[in-house]
């Protein structure tokens, strides 16, 4: 996992920037105790961000907790699903062959820590992003997309570059081709 970038807040959009895209002349804030941070451009693309002020001090880009991580990942999936970046697929049980998920048109919101939640103008919830297979998910009849935090962060870390992630959720499907073929 300290492999992972951990993001920031752009203080005037109020997004969240991955470190890799982040450009100096922005303010940033820090997401989890909303200081200001100082980036600090390195060699060969090699940046991170400090605090601007060292106390009440806080861990979040020397030792996350899991909690922080976690935060980091959802408010990331959203900003990625927000600017389309991400394709999301779904593995057949029967063929293994990856399907890309037809996701409505939505607006997204992260309504607790538990999940980003795909809502429409209403704010009713055309279906939810989550982490991990023990996620709980309280049983609603929307589509739940369970994606593989540790899946999200190494494909963020590494292949960044082609600006467009893609995630396969961690529940199967049966594909059109074989419910047809099987049924
Ligand atoms: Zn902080
Ligand atoms: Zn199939």
């Amino acid at each position: 996992m300290n492999s992972y970038l951990l993001g920031v807040i752009n203080k005037q959009t109020g997004r969240y920037e991955s470190i890799i895209s982040v450009d100096k002349p922005n303010e940033y804030k820090c997401i989890d105790c909303g200081g200001d941070l100082i980036l600090r451009k390195g060699e060969k693309n090699f940046q991170s961000f400090i605090h601007k002020n060292k106390f009440p001090a806080c861990s979040y880009f020397k030792t996350p907790t899991e909690l922080m991580l976690k935060t980091d990942a959802l408010l990331h999936l959203k900003e990625l699903l927000d600017t389309n970046k991400v394709t999301i697929y779904s593995k057949c049980s029967i063929c293994k062959f990856n399907f890309e998920t037809k996701l409505p048109k939505f607006i997204t919101t992260v309504k607790n820590l538990n999940s980003v939640d795909c809502v429409d103008e209403t704010n009713k919830t055309l279906c939810k992003f989550v982490f991990g297979i023990n996620a709980e998910a309280t049983p609603i009849d929307v589509p739940i997309y369970r994606i593989n935090i540790n899946e999200l962060i190494l494909r963020i870390t590494t292949s960044y570059a082609t600006k467009k992630v893609e995630l396969v959720c961690e529940d199967l499907i049966i594909c059109d081709k074989c419910q047809a073929r099987y049924r």
